[in-house]
C-alpha cells in the first residue's frame, strides 16, 4: 500500500501524459515562453504502462486518471489506456481533457476501456472562451463533450474555473446548461499553480462566491458528508435532484486530511501532492534497470514522506516550481 505517516492510503493515481497543450488558459499557462519538457525526458508509452502496472498490481492503486497538459495530444493515448485498463485487478480509468479532439477519439477511448472523462469548460460564450484560453476552439470543446456523452464515457463531468471579470457571472448559466445536457458540473477554485505565478488570494472567486451565485437561480441541498469520502468535490443536489453540482475548494476548504492521491509527471517523477515542492525520480530507476519491486519500494518511500497539507494556509507558502500543466492537474 501507499501509506503515509498520517495514515492516509493513496489509491488514486494521476498520470500526466504530456506537459504540452493546444490551449493557453490564463490561470494555467502564459501566452508564450513556457519551456516544454525535452522529448528524451518524457516517459515512453511502455514506461508509463509499466509504472501503472507496478502501481496497480503492487501498490493498491484502484483508480487511474490520465491528464496533462493536454492528454489527447499524446499519440499513444488509446493504446496506453487499453493496456492500463487490461491490468488485473482492473483499475477504474478516466481522462481529464480540454475536449479538443475528443470528437474524433471518444469512441476509440471507450472501446479501449476508458470509463469516464472530465472535460474542462469555463464559459458558454465563445468570445470569453477566446480570451480565457487564448484560442478560438469553443465549438471543438462542445463537440468533444457531446461525443464523449454519446460514446458512453459517463458520467461526463465538466470542470469550470471562474475568473474575476471574465466568467464569474456565468455559474448559474453553466449549471443550467450542464443540467440540460446531463453533464455533472464541478467548479474548481483557482489555485496558485499558474506558470506565470500570477495567482492572488484576494483576487480569486471562492466557493462561498460560487454557491451564492448559484443560489440566485437554484435550490442547492448539501449532500451527506459521508457520501463524499475522499472525493475533492463537495456536492449539492440541484432543485431536489437528481442533478448535482460540485465545488472543489482546494484553497478555502482544503480536503488534505482525506487525500488519496499520488501523482506521476510526464517525466517520471512521483509527487505526493499538487503543491509538493519535492519530487521522487522513478524514471532514473526505471532506466537503470530497477525491478518492479525496487520501483514499488521507491514509490512507497516517497509517499511515506507526504506532508499533512498543501501549506496554502501558511503565510510562508511557496508555489511549486512546476506549473499545473507540467505536474498534471
Ligand atoms: N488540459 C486538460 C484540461 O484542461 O482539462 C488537463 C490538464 S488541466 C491542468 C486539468 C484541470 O486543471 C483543468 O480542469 C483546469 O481547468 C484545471 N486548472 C489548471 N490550472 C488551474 C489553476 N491554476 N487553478 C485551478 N484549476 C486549474
Ligand atoms: Fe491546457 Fe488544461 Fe492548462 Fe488549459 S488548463 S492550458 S487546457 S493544460
Amino acid at each position: 500500500m501507499l501509506i503515509d505517516t498520517y495514515g492516509r492510503v493513496a489509491t488514486d493515481l494521476r498520470v500526466s501524459l504530456t506537459d504540452r497543450c493546444n490551449l493557453r488558459c490564463t490561470y494555467c499557462m502564459p501566452e508564450e515562453g513556457l519551456r516544454w519538457l525535452a522529448k528524451p525526458d518524457l516517459l515512453s508509452d511502455e514506461e508509463i504502462v509499466r509504472l501503472v502496472r507496478v502501481a496497480v498490481t503492487r501498490l493498491g492503486i484502484t483508480e487511474v486518471r490520465f491528464t496533462g497538459g493536454e492528454p489527447l495530444l499524446r499519440p499513444g493515448l488509446v493504446s496506453v489506456v487499453e493496456r492500463c485498463a487490461a491490468l488485473e485487478p482492473r483499475p477504474r480509468t478516466s481522462l481529464t481533457t480540454n475536449g479538443i479532439g475528443l470528437k474524433r477519439t471518444a469512441a476509440a477511448l471507450k472501446a479501449a476501456g476508458l470509463d469516464r472523462v472530465n472535460v474542462s469548460l469555463d464559459t458558454l460564450r465563445p468570445d470569453v472562451f477566446r480570451t480565457l484560453t487564448r484560442r478560438d476552439r469553443h465549438q471543438d470543446v462542445l463537440d468533444g463533450l457531446a461525443a464523449a456523452h454519446e460514446a458512453g464515457l459517463t458520467p461526463v463531468k465538466v470542470n469550470s474555473v471562474l475568473m474575476p471579470g471574465l466568467n464569474d457571472d456565468e455559474a448559474p448559466d453553466l449549471l443550467a446548461w450542464a443540467v440540460e445536457h446531463g453533464y455533472e458540473l464541478r467548479f474548481i477554485e483557482q489555485m496558485p499553480l499558474d506558470a506565470q505565478h500570477g495567482w492572488k488570494r484576494d483576487g480569486m472567486i471562492t466557493a462561498v462566491d460560487i454557491l451564492a451565485s448559484l443560489r440566485t437561480r437554484f435550490t442547492l441541498t448539501a449532500e451527506d458528508e459521508d457520501a463524499r469520502g475522499s472525493a475533492p468535490a463537495e456536492r449539492w443536489s440541484v432543485d431536489g435532484g437528481p442533478h448535482r453540482v460540485g465545488v472543489i475548494a482546494s484553497v478555502t476548504r482544503p480536503f488534505c486530511r482525506a487525500c488519496d492521491r499520488t501523482r506521476l509527471t510526464a517525466d517520471g517523477q512521483v509527487r505526493t501532492c499538487l503543491f509538493a515542492r519535492e519530487e521522487t525520480d522513478l524514471r532514473g530507476a526505471l532506466r537503470s534497470g530497477a525491478s518492479d519491486e525496487e520501483i514499488a519500494g521507491i514509490w512507497k518511500t516517497a509517499m511515506w514522506g507526504k506532508k499533512a497539507g498543501s501549506g496554502l494556509d501558511d503565510p510562508a507558502f511557496l508555489q511549486p516550481d512546476r506549473p499545473m500543466s507540467a505536474i498534471g492537474g
